[in-house]
């Protein structure tokens, strides 16, 4: 474990991308840079302040005031980012940020660009209730999302730098020891299930909190705006929505001792599964649709509103009775599917790839801006959707669909 002590930063071991291994590969190169820039132009502005001083003294000039003088001093003496020691809480703290967002972009790009190239079904851009622009307004609100998030998250990781979280690095430092056998790695697999099943429980009733009508304007609405969701919509959150629905993965790692490299991966499969249940992907009939909240899930939660609040497991919609089987009739594609198929038995033959997208145009993009009118007065039915108006909510989606 990573020990009682605060303010340690030499942790016995490795702290796996969270600061000694950063400071070795690239932390100690970068800071050495980041020197006072005040600090050269200060001795420059001194030199020159003799000749301004001279030049004064032959044109009658007045010298600059002295409160300027010393506020520039006082500048020029303030030490460079350079002179923070690798346990300076300033430093481990922008180390932190830094790590963090650039961890989240890649992870970001990386899995939901894989996601929407190779898994998403591009046709979904077709129905009337992918808006225009969707996925630039996807990606732009997640940037938007990913910086103040990044903010509010770093405490947590600077918890545990600082070594007041129950992460532990080696097998030796976990609550078995070095000598505990097998009972150390029951004892791993154990922290890991109780990290699915409290951050499963957890985020069912934060979701629902965000979806009271005191919360939900404000807050969850933004994400619910991409009713047929690409995967680039999976980190488009209100960064205080998507604060409030990663505490219990924080928590987690300060609640009970978990392996810090089996932390990380949970936290990285996390977040692949929230990618991957927004590629809109309605399989349905499996038998697995009973016990996993998946993309079918998902897609029917942005669809309807009141369903399926889970983030892995169905167990806790069933025990809040929001769960909705997805079914063949809800399969958001149908639709596309058959004005495609309309069109192709007008024709004849099959539509290529220019022609789908002009019957899209000519069939979908009137509805699409019809809806589109619509939307602002559906969403405000929907916004009040966990105080049990499900029906509402129902009759409402079924219009415009
Ligand atoms: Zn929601
Ligand atoms: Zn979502």
């Amino acid at each position: 474990m990573s020990g009682d002590t605060p303010c340690v930063y030499t942790r016995t071991n490795s702290q796996f991308l969270l600061n000694s291994d950063f400071d070795e590969l690239i932390g100690d190169a970068l800071y050495d840079k980041l020197q006072n820039p005040f600090a050269e132009g200060a001795s420059a502005a001194s030199t020159s302040s003799k000749w301004v001083a001279l030049a004064a003294s032959n044109l009658s000039y007045s010298p600059p005031p002295a409160s300027l003088k010393s506020f520039t001093t006082y500048l020029a003496e303030l030490p460079g980012l350079d002179h923070l020691p690798r346990d300076s809480i300033v430093r481990q703290s922008l180390s932190l940020c830094l790590i963090t967002y650039v961890s989240v972009l890649l992870m970001y790009f990386g899995v939901a660009g894989f996601s929407y190239y190779f898994i998403f079904d591009h046709r979904m851009k077709l129905h009337p209730r992918f808006q225009k622009d969707q996925v630039r307004r996807e990606i732009q609100h997640s940037l938007d999302a990913i910086g103040p998030l990044t903010l509010m998250t770093v405490p947590w990781f600077l918890g545990d730098v600082r070594g007041y979280s129950k992460m532990y690095d080696t097998m030796a430092e976990g609550p078995f020891g070095a000598e505990g056998g097998w009972k150390a790695w029951a004892y791993m697999a154990f922290s890991i299930a109780l990290f699915f099943w409290f951050t499963d429980i957890t985020i069912y009733y934060i979701h629902r909190a965000v979806h009271l009508p005191i919360l939900y304007k404000k807050l969850h609405k933004p994400h619910h705006r991409w009713v047929i969701p690409t995967p680039f919509a999976s980190h488009a959150f209100h960064p205080v929505d998507g604060y409030f629905q990663s505490i219990p993965y924080h928590a987690a790692a300060y609640l009970w001792p978990i392996h810090k490299t089996t932390w990380i991966a949970s936290f990285i499969a996390v977040n692949l599964w929230t990618v991957f249940i927004h590629d809109s992907d309605m399989i349905s009939g499996h038998f697995l649709e009973h016990y996993i909240n998946g993309p079918a899930h998902h897609t029917l939660h942005h669809l309807y509103f009141t369903c399926n609040y889970g983030q892995y497991f169905t167990l806790m919609d069933k025990a809040g009775g929001s769960f909705r089987i997805p079914s063949k009739g809800d399969d958001p594609l149908d639709l596309v599917l058959a004005t495609i198929a309309e069109k192709e038995k007008e024709k004849g033959g099959k539509l290529s790839k220019v022609e789908v997208m002009e019957v899209a145009e000519a069939h979908m993009g009137p509805l699409r801006r019809r809806l589109s009118g619509e939307s602002s007065s559906s969403t405000e039915i929907m916004a009040s959707d966990s105080s049990g108006e499900e029906e509402e909510v129902s009759l409402a989606t079924k219009k415009l669909l």
